[in-house]
C-alpha cells in the first residue's frame, strides 16, 4: 500500500476550508483588521460592512432574514445559548425540554447542566433505524414542555430526523422547536422557517468554512424568539453574544454559506454516488451492516457495522492511508461503544465493529476506491486473526456462547 497517502474520509469531523474561503479571508487579518463595534473609523465600517455582508450570505442559505443570525463561536456555543437561553427566557412558562438520546454531547451535557438548574428533561429513544417516534414526541409534550430539541442530521449516521413532522407537532401544541442542524446545514436544504424550525444551530467548519465561527438562528417573527445572554458585555448580536466579532472567521463562514447555496445540489449528487459506491464495495465483504435509516440519510455519511470485528483494531490496520471515526467516534478517549448506535439497539459488540465513513467536498473517485481496497483488505486481515470470526464461519452460534467471566 501506498504509505504516502492519506485520504481523509472523517469530513463529519471537520472539513477542510474551501480555497475560495482562505482568499476571502486574508485581507481581514490585517489590511483590514478593524473591528466591527468601532463606529468612529474606516477600519470599523470596513469590518463592520464585511459582517453584514457574510450575515447576508448566510441568512440566504437559511431563507432567513440577516437579523435572525446571532454569531457564535461555534455549534457548541450555539446550542449553549439556545438550550439555556430559552430556560432562562421562558422559565414562567415551564421547565420541561425534550430531547433524545442520540443527539450531541454539546446538547446533551447541557441538559444536564439544566437538570442542575431546576429542568426536567425527557431523553426519547430512537427506533432502530435512528429515527425519533412522533407518537413518543407528542405523548411526552407536557403543559410545561417550553422547548423540544432535535437535531437536523446525526453526527454519526447521517440519519435525518422527519422535520417537518417534528416541527408540526411542535405548532400544535405551542412549544418551541430547536435544531441542531451542524451537521445538515450547507450540505442538505435547511430553511428553517419554511419548516416551523425557531432556533437553529450550525457551524462554519463542518461546511467548508473555518474553525472557531458558528451562528444561531433565532426566529424573529411568528413567533418571536428571545433568548437570555450567556456571554455579558458590550451587547454585540442583538444583547444575546456580546464579544468582538471574529471579522476573518465571520467572512469565511459568509462566503462558505454563499458556495454551498450555490453548490449544494451539485455536490450532493457527486458525493452520494461516491458514497454509494463505497457502501455497495464494502458490503459485499460477508456481515456488515448499514447503520440508520437509509432512506433518510445525509448523502455523504455511511456507518457501517463489521461483524466480529473490533472497529479500533481495524482502523489501526488503515489509519496510515485512510482517516475515519471508529463507532467509539466521539468518546474515543475512553473506548465506550458509541451511545448513539447502542440507542439505536445495536450491541456493544456491534456498535464497536463500526466504522463511520465521511465523505465531503474534495473526496474523489481514486479516493473512495484507494479506501474500498485498504478497508476491505484490514477487515480481512483483521477476521484471518480472529478465533471468533473462525467459530462463526464454523457454524457457531455465538450468542449461545457463555463467556468465561469478565
Ligand atoms: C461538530 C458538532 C457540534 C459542535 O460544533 P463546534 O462548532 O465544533 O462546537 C455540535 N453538534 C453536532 C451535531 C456536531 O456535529
Amino acid at each position: 500500500m501506498d504509505k504516502r497517502r492519506l485520504i481523509y474520509l472523517d469530513n463529519n469531523s471537520t472539513t477542510p476550508c474551501d480555497p475560495r474561503v482562505v482568499e476571502t479571508m486574508v485581507p481581514y487579518f490585517f489590511e483590514k483588521h478593524g473591528n466591527a463595534a468601532s463606529r468612529s473609523h474606516q477600519y470599523g465600517w470596513e469590518a463592520e460592512e464585511a459582517v453584514d455582508y457574510a450575515r447576508e450570505q448566510i441568512a440566504q442559505l437559511l431563507g432567513a432574514e440577516d437579523k435572525e443570525v446571532i454569531f457564535t463561536s461555534g455549534a457548541t456555543e450555539s446550542n449553549n445559548l439556545a438550550l439555556k437561553g430559552v430556560f432562562e427566557m421562558y422559565a414562567r412558562k415551564g421547565n420541561h425540554i425534550i430531547t433524545a438520546e442520540t443527539e450531541h454531547k454539546a446538547i446533551l451535557d447541557t441538559c444536564k447542566h439544566l437538570e442542575k438548574q431546576g429542568a426536567e428533561i425527557t431523553y426519547l429513544k430512537v427506533k432502530e433505524d435512528g429515527l425519533v417516534d412522533l407518537a413518543d414526541l407528542e405523548a411526552a409534550i407536557r403543559p410545561t414542555t417550553i422547548l423540544v430539541t432535535l437535531m437536523w442530521a446525526n453526527n454519526e449516521t447521517g440519519v435525518i430526523q422527519p422535520m417537518r413532522e417534528i416541527a408540526m407537532i411542535c405548532e400544535k401544541h405551542g412549544v418551541l422547536f430547536h435544531s441542531d442542524a451542524t451537521q445538515a446545514v450547507g450540505k442538505i436544504p435547511t430553511l428553517p422557517r419554511e419548516i416551523g424550525v425557531h432556533l437553529m444551530s450550525f457551524t462554519s467548519h463542518k461546511m467548508y468554512g473555518p474553525k472557531g465561527v458558528g451562528a444561531l438562528y433565532v426566529s424573529r417573527k411568528n413567533p418571536r424568539v428571545k433568548v437570555t445572554a450567556q456571554m455579558d458585555g458590550g451587547g454585540h448580536e442583538r444583547g444575546m453574544r456580546s464579544g468582538t466579532l471574529n471579522v476573518p472567521g465571520i467572512v469565511g463562514f459568509g462566503k462558505a454559506a454563499e458556495i454551498a447555496r450555490l453548490e449544494m445540489a451539485q455536490d450532493a449528487e457527486r458525493v452520494s454516488r461516491l458514497r454509494d459506491k463505497l457502501e455497495r464495495e464494502l458490503t459485499k465483504l460477508e456481515e456488515t451492516k448499514i447503520n440508520g435509516n437509509v432512506n433518510s440519510r445525509m448523502p455523504h455519511v455511511s456507518n457501517i457495522s463489521f461483524k466480529h470485528v473490533e472497529g479500533e483494531g481495524l482502523m489501526m490496520t488503515f489509519n496510515q492511508n485512510v482517516a475515519v471515526s471508529s463507532g467509539s467516534a466521539c468518546t474515543s478517549a475512553s473506548l465506550e461503544p458509541s451511545y448513539v448506535l447502542v440507542g439505536m439497539g445495536l450491541g456493544d459488540d456491534l456498535a464497536h465493529s463500526s466504522i463511520r465513513f465521511s465523505l465531503g467536498r474534495f473526496t474523489t473517485e481514486e479516493d473512495v476506491d484507494f479506501a474500498i481496497e485498504a478497508v476491505s483488505k484490514g477487515v480481512n486481515h483483521m477476521r484471518e486473526l480472529s478465533p471468533i470470526w473462525e467459530m462463526y464461519q464454523d457454524g457457531v452460534d455465538l450468542t449461545k456462547i457463555e463467556w468465561s467471566a469478565h
